[in-house]
């Protein structure tokens, strides 16, 4: 099975094509309606796409299977590798074992021993080396030049960011009626993913990228027309920490040409976010997640009169400072 190599020639087929692929590892999440921010925001109507519920707690599987399930035999039996923590590690641990292929993560000894316990519950084999995250990338270098495994991505691949397009294949044929979209950005897989799907199914649909003020990698590149490095700050947002990479290849250009707006969120907003999706819904979700709904909530972005669908990323969180955030807001 091929894909593009260039940017230029993804397509609605690839993502259609990929939507097939992955069905039997990935879940159809539910699509909910929020009426409070649709009544303060002054919106038609306000759909929550709940991937929160997905298969190992954020959409990452979908990427993740759209990679794994496409190599061949060959790289099948060289097995998969990755560099990732968080939501990433742990979709490539369930795609790999599901499809019966090894997989090895490498992390640095500053990730939380749960985060890599997480991991290995899953199946895959955890490499943990060096202080940084820095240290565990040449570790991770180092094994896959020397095993040749085959490399799984976060964000800029092809099968990977046409695996994250089906997300809007999902919410546009549940809700047709759907005008606008609000998409978290990091790496921009996501983003890239469902502008490039949600514009080829509905050209007019209004694509927006909602970066936070801690790490806005993404709209810093797209200002300088290059991929640049962001110093990275603490956030409730954590999935989406982290550079698109100096070689960027397909989300930079994907993105800068898909998509119509972007709006950058802050910690205060990103916290009355999760507080809403708890309040309205009983939803447990992540920071990261809280980013869409927090646009709309603080202001940022009018959408009096449209249909909006928000991508509810995901749902890994550390417990403790969850509630700590969450009881700040009740009295
Ligand atoms: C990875 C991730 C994102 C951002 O996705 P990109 O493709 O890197 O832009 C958003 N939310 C959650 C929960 C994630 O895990």
């Amino acid at each position: 099975m091929a894909i593009s190599d260039s940017p230029a020639t993804l397509a609605l087929s690839d993502v259609l094509a990929a939507a097939k692929r992955i069905a039997p590892l990935v879940r159809r999440t539910p699509q909910i309606e929020t009426e409070p921010l649709r009544a303060e925001s002054g919106a038609r109507a306000i759909h929550l796409k709940l991937e929160s519920l997905q298969n190992t707690g954020a959409f990452k599987v979908r990427g993740a299977s759209n990679r794994i399930l496409s190599l061949t035999d060959a790289e099948r039996a060289r097995g998969v590798i990755t560099f990732s923590t968080g939501n990433h590690g742990k979709a490539v641990s369930y795609v790999a074992r599901e499809a019966g292929v090894r997989a090895v993560i490498c992390m640095s000894e500053h990730v939380p021993a749960y985060r890599a316990e997480a991991i290995r519950a899953l199946g895959a084999e955890v490499v943990i080396k060096g202080h940084s995250q820095d240290e565990a990338e040449i570790e991770y270098v180092r094994i896959r030049d020397d095993e040749g495994m085959v490399p799984v991505v976060p964000f800029d691949d092809p099968w990977v960011v046409c695996g994250q397009g089906t997300v809007a294949v999902e919410m546009l044929t549940c809700n047709p009626e759907i005008d606008t979209l609000l998409v978290p950005l990091s790496g921009g897989g996501l983003l890239a993913g469902m502008a490039m799907t949600a514009k080829s199914i509905k050209p007019g649909v209004r694509v927006i990228g909602v970066s936070i003020s801690q790490s806005p990698a993404m709209l810093e590149s797209l200002r300088a027309g290059k991929p640049v490095a962001v110093e990275e700050k603490d956030t409730l947002a954590d999935s989406l920490l982290g550079g698109i990479g100096v070689e960027n290849r397909f989300t930079l250009p994907l993105i800068e040409r898909y998509v119509d707006e972007h709006v950058v969120i802050d910690e205060p907003e990103i916290e009355a976010g999760l507080y809403y999706a708890l309040e309205s819904h009983s939803l447990v979700i992540e920071g990261g997640s809280a980013v869409g709904i927090a646009a709309i909530q603080s202001g940022k972005v009018n959408v009096r009169g449209r249909t909006v669908g928000i991508a509810i990323t995901g749902s890994s969180v550390d417990i403790s400072r969850y509630l700590e955030v969450v009881s700040k807001f009740v009295q």
